[in-house]
């Protein structure tokens, strides 16, 4: 219950009273309960003594206890009926809130299928438990303290009948707590795994398919499966196990206190009527303790979930200084920067010094892995470096706030995201600002005109209903009419590569060029014209810059970048950069 109110945060401030009352119904309802097994005892006396009379009176309170009780159940489970829905929306919101903050090298780690299933499933499983702590809390503490106090005052010997049941169902409970927490969690990682591994298959579906290889590459997924079906077999085995050594022990305390009552029967200790209400206040006492015991693991499974959802809030955004710089310049520099990836020892990028002059087109160009992409990162603050930074017009990024950060940025990557909503909403969101003619004009700037026209209902054509109709080519114009759009004074540009047709290479290239204008451009250049025509020509490989130059002079030097080239101008190869 206290972490359930730590993991709320401030939004528990509403539910506390209601979770109050809960607990206060659930305690009544126990008691109410309590009350009406203490007058069985007497009622079945008076039946067996047939005193009508008495047992007429006494029925009567029974059933007008058992009534309240149903008042206070009701009460109980309030919390549930109406605060349930608005405790998981909160707490789903209050993750959300943390995934816009985390930097964006946690985001990728924590990937769609794992915040998925923390967002989902576990914010449901760990608020389940709301419901269900005060009774499980009643059933396994308050009702068995009352059946001991009965005990003691029909005769204190009948608690010895019940000492070996208690104890087998109390390690039982104790054992399953301590198995159920450790399997719980295997369960909701394998969970987890297998959200990741059906993002990843369907994500990667249509690769699979144009490739042949629809079958054969869906084995991570099966063996997440498999994974996930062992761990849940393997966990419902121990909790079998210790939910069966808890329902043998509640009925071996039941059988032990008949058996020691009989004996004290026997002994003429005590009268067979007193010995007939233990019974049938035994009898209705191991149910609860048996249901209560299943109960428990609703808690581990909680837990667990709540340690998931944990982990996601913990994460630290950004650090930004309470004295906030603003960027006033458009150069670009690295100052001995040094960047590793979490969890890899080899930095992606080493000791990079690197200017890149306001208004300049820069390219990067070199191997696969030589850090090109991670360069882009470090300019948007994917990740704080180790070591070094990046300063924007003299500014550290690290003292400025994201959103003033961003405001200097336009990106065109490889794989662009397109929402689900209209061409037109799609590269708008880019300067919600502009007016609906200057979103038209972006989209005329980047030749998007033929592309419009072909669509049912223009640029008020959702993207959902004609996705797979868009090319790669038409995609990226859509991003680079987003960008027009944003004219921001920097540019990172992660270029097409040659799959694209020459028509539509042609169509992005001039999108390209009318973007670039005036801006400081870095460009993942996989295009030679790009390359020559670069202010500056930057080879990374390894995550060290190997070689800086324009065309010419790089290739006098007759480098890295000089047998590139000759290799690939050989070739008639039009990638630099893969
Ligand atoms: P390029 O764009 O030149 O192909 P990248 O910048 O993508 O190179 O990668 C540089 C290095 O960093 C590579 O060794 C790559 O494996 C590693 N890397 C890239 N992205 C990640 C990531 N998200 N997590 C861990 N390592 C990464
Ligand atoms: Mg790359």
């Amino acid at each position: 219950m206290r972490r359930i109110i730590e993991l709320m945060g401030t939004a528990a401030g509403p539910f506390r009273p209601q979770w109050s009352r809960t607990v206060r119904m659930t305690i009544v309802g126990a008691l109410l309960n309590g009350a009406a097994l203490i007058v069985l005892l007497p009622f079945v006396v008076a039946l067996l003594n047939q005193d009508n009379q008495r047992a007429g009176v006494l029925l009567a309170v029974l059933a007008a206890l058992l009534v309240l009780e149903s008042f206070a159940r009701r009460g109980e489970l309030g919390f549930a009926y109406d605060y349930f829905g608005d405790v998981m929306q909160d707490m789903r919101l209050r993750i959300g809130e943390q995934l816009r903050k985390i930097p964006a090298e946690e985001l990728a780690r924590h990937r769609s299928g794992g915040v998925t299933t923390v967002l989902n499933q576990d914010v449901t499983t760990a608020m389940m438990s709301t419901s269900t702590v005060a009774s499980s809390f009643v059933r396994l503490v308050v009702i068995p303290i009352g059946f001991i106090a009965a005990l003691v005052v029909i005769d204190w010997r009948l608690i010895f009948g019940a000492l070996i049941g208690a104890a087998i169902t109390a390690f039982a409970l104790v054992k399953q707590n301590s198995v159920i927490g450790s399997s719980q969690r295997v369960v909701g990682a394998a969970d987890a795994e297998t959200a990741n591994r059906i993002v990843e298959y369907v994500q990667g579906l249509p690769v699979l398919k144009a490739a042949g290889q629809i079958g054969e590459r869906s084995e991570r997924l099966v063996d997440a499966m498999a994974n996930q079906g062992k761990a849940l077999r393997a966990s419902i085995d121990e909790v079998t196990f210790s939910l069966t050594g808890a329902a043998v022990g509640a009925n071996l305390a039941v059988a032990g206190v008949v058996a020691v009552g009989a004996s004290l029967v026997l002994g003429a200790q005590l009268t067979p009527v007193s010995a007939a209400a233990v019974v049938v206040a035994a009898a209705g006492l191991a149910e609860p303790i048996a249901r209560a015991a299943s109960l428990t693991a609703v808690f581990e499974a909680a837990e667990a979930a709540m340690e998931r959802i944990d982990e996601v809030l913990q994460i630290k955004p950004l650090s930004v200084p309470d004295q906030q710089a603003s960027i006033t310049g458009h150069d670009v520099e690295f100052e001995n920067l040094t960047f590793s990836y979490r969890g890899s020892d080899v930095p992606a990028l080493s000791e990079i010094d690197l200017k890149l002059r306001a208004g300049s087109l820069t390219a990067f160009v070199g191997p696969s892995g030589g850090g090109k992409t991670t360069m882009t990162r470090m300019i948007m603050r994917f990740a704080d470096p180790q070591t070094g930074r990046v300063l924007i017009g003299g500014t550290d990024i690290r003292d400025v706030e994201e959103r003033e950060l961003m405001r200097q940025i336009a990106v065109v990557f490889q794989d662009v995201h397109l929402f689900d909503a209209t061409i037109l909403e799609n590269v708008a969101m880019a300067n919600p600002a502009a007016s609906e003619q200057e979103v038209l004009d972006a989209l005329e700037l980047a030749n998007c005109g033929d592309l419009i026209a072909r669509l049912p209902n223009g640029v008020h054509t959702r993207v959902g209903e004609i996705g797979n109709q868009l090319s790669g080519g038409e995609r990226q114009r859509v991003a680079i009419a987003r960008a027009l759009l944003k004219d921001a004074p920097i540019v990172l540009l992660d270029e097409p590569t040659s799959a694209l047709d020459t028509e539509s290479e042609v169509m992005v290239q001039e999108a390209i060029d009318r973007l670039v204008k005036d801006k400081t451009v870095v460009v993942i250049a996989h295009r030679l014209s790009t390359v020559v025509a670069a202010d500056q020509i930057v080879v990374l490989e390894e995550g060290h810059i190997t070689e800086v130059g324009d065309h010419e002079s790089l290739l006098v030097a007759g480098g890295r970048y000089a047998a590139m080239w000759q290799a690939q101008t050989r070739a008639r190869g039009w990638t630099l950069a893969k």
